[in-house]
């Protein structure tokens, strides 16, 4: 299903042109059009979805292996040192466009792209805790 106000919707399908990198019954992959680094891409289902939380089985199951075809050609075109590959989940986490997709981001050793956060530490006992209530939660 698509939605007609998404533009994502619209690039995944064809309606809005766009630089493709690879395309299949269930997946467009795009160059992003403000990219961290060149080569950044974004992997677009084309049926719609918000986010990892509503996404299909069959699109679930296919796109690491999307993923996995890019990246290599990543790393054989671009020569890059590695690739990041990211998924942001609400506007929280970044998400800007609320259409799924995950980016894939070509990167060097000492680039200039930053994905930093600070750590904390758990309490005694707490990680379990947390681990068996979201275990619970599944
Ligand atoms: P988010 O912040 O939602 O995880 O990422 C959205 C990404 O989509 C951003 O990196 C942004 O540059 C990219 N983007 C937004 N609109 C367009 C567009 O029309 N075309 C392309 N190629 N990328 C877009
Ligand atoms: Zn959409």
């Amino acid at each position: 299903m698509t939605d007609s106000n998404c533009i994502f919707c619209k690039i995944a399908n064809g309606d809005i042109p766009s630089a493709t990198i690879y395309e299949d019954d269930l997946f467009r992959v795009i160059l992003d059009i403000s990219p961290a680094m060149k080569g950044h891409a974004l992997i677009l289902p084309k049926n719609h979805c918000h986010d990892l939380t509503d996404i299909e089985e069959a699109t679930a199951a296919k796109a690491l292996l999307v993923a996995s075809k890019v990246e290599k050609a990543m790393m054989k075109v671009l020569s890059c040192d590695g690739v990041n590959l990211l998924q942001n989940t609400g506007a929280a986490a970044g998400q800007s466009v609320f259409h799924l997709h995950f980016h894939l981001i070509p990167r060097y050793e000492n680039d200039s792209v930053t994905i930093p956060w600070t750590t904390l530490s758990y309490a005694d006992g707490e990680a379990n805790e947390l681990a068996a209530k979201l275990k619970a939660a599944l």
